[in-house]
């Protein structure tokens, strides 16, 4: 079975992080970061909500509102709540998943803290909208979600390097991993200063327990995606004896895990710098794997394909279709998985519905019942041509 995704992970990544090291790593992994994303500082915690919560804790908001999209994953509300400020969610824009800019505009008042632009699926941000907003509400921090995009570029500017910080999730799902992982990215040095002594205050050191637990996570992690032993991890996750693993959210409860107080270990730090190394295959092979899609299904107009936007890093390859469960189910029998990653909108949830930042938002509503990815983690001829053959499969 072809799954829906592969950690970005293997062998380098091993070596690394049985590689002895210290807390140098740490600081080297930063280093390195910064100077991939174009911005003078990176500073990593052991989440992106994490890093996302503390940016706005350092930013001094606090009982603010943060412009949010509705259809993104929800982590982000919740690190929003966390940081004591109130999410205000804004709709897709029709025929993209990204937000509407126009609405988030509209939903600027007084009391506005920040809005946290997203480039979802890796879909770049319009950068010249956002750049005008930004003149328009110069009391509005404008941050950039990049935990899907990472160096997306709008027009040959990288999405990154506008606003007044970037953050970024490096777990197993993401483009680029360090096990687990978060980072933060800003040109501002006083910005970076004070997020520096917030980390300090608020994140508990890395023990020698939770070095031992990414390890062997990452041990069990990479072989988990190969072949024939993904189909019967795929099976134990449906019959529900792997959500203690994989559950990613409960839909009634705005809640961290345990250890997001934990510094990034220098484990995940070595795991981190090693994969950074190979960005430039990881995008390539993305942007060649959506490219064949998009001319493979280009005469199905039953199909919404997303828009070839150039500078997409393609995280995600999401296609809007009717009768997404049976689609999923039929792709299946024929040996490809396609992934159902928000299938929510959130201020639907039950967490969120009655908050003040409720709006109605019916596009990120259909979005989240009729989408799947297709997976793009790897442009081989032989995956993509069963992935097309499993989507190109009548509905029996
Ligand atoms: C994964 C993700 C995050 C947060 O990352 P974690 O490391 O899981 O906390 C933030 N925003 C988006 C869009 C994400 O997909």
């Amino acid at each position: 079975m072809i799954p829906r995704f592969r950690p970005p992970l293997g062998w380098p990544e091993i070596a690394a992080a049985l590689r002895p090291g210290g807390a140098e790593d740490v600081v080297c992994f930063e280093r390195a970061f910064a100077d991939w994303a174009g911005q003078r500082h990176a500073i990593a915690f052991p989440y992106g909500r994490t890093a996302q919560m503390l940016l706005l804790e350092s930013l001094g908001l606090h009982g603010r509102e943060v412009i949010v999209p509705a259809y993104t994953c929800v982590v982000v509300a919740h690190a929003v709540v966390k940081s004591g400020n109130e999410p205000v969610f804004i709709d897709c824009v029709p025929g993209s998943a990204n937000m509407d800019l126009d609405a988030a505009e509209a939903a600027i008042g007084p009391n506005t803290g920040a809005l946290i632009a997203t480039s979802i699926y890796g879909e770049p941000v319009d950068l010249d909208r956002l750049t005008a907003l930004a003149a328009r509400h110069p009391d509005v921090v404008i941050l950039q979600d990049c935990a899907h995009s990472f160096a997306a570029e709008w027009e040959g500017r990288l999405v990154q390097q506008m606003g007044r910080a970037a953050f970024y999730g490096l777990n197993v799902s993401k483009l680029l991993s360090s096990v687990f992982g978060g980072m933060v990215t800003t040109d501002d040095d006083d910005l970076a200063a004070r997020l520096h002594v917030l980390r300090d205050q608020r994140l508990g050191p890395a023990s020698g327990a939770k070095s031992l637990r990414r390890l062997l996570y990452l041990l069990a992690v990479i072989p988990a995606f190969f072949g024939p032993v993904y189909g019967l991890v795929d099976r134990l996750r449906r019959a529900g004896w792997l959500d203690r693993f994989t559950r990613y959210y409960d839909e009634g409860a705005i809640d961290m895990p345990a250890d997001y107080l934990q510094a990034l270990t220098p484990l995940e730090a070595r795991v981190g710098l090693a994969n950074l190394r190979r960005w430039p295959a990881i995008v390539a092979a993305r942007r060649a794997a959506a490219a064949h899609y998009a001319r493979a299904f280009a005469d199905r107009p039953d199909l919404r394909l997303p828009a070839p936007t150039p500078g997409h890093t393609w995280s995600h390859y999401a296609v809007e279709v009717a009768n997404r469960d049976a689609r999923v189910t039929r792709a299946r029998r024929c040996g490809a998985e396609l992934g159902i990653l928000i299938e929510y909108n959130i201020p639907d949830m039950p967490a969120y519905r009655d908050r003040p930042g409720y709006r109605d938002c019916p596009e990120a509503r259909r979005r989240a019942a009729g989408t799947v990815n297709l997976p793009v983690w790897s442009n081989a001829p032989r995956h993509l041509a069963k992935v097309v053959a499993a989507v190109r499969a009548e509905l029996s």
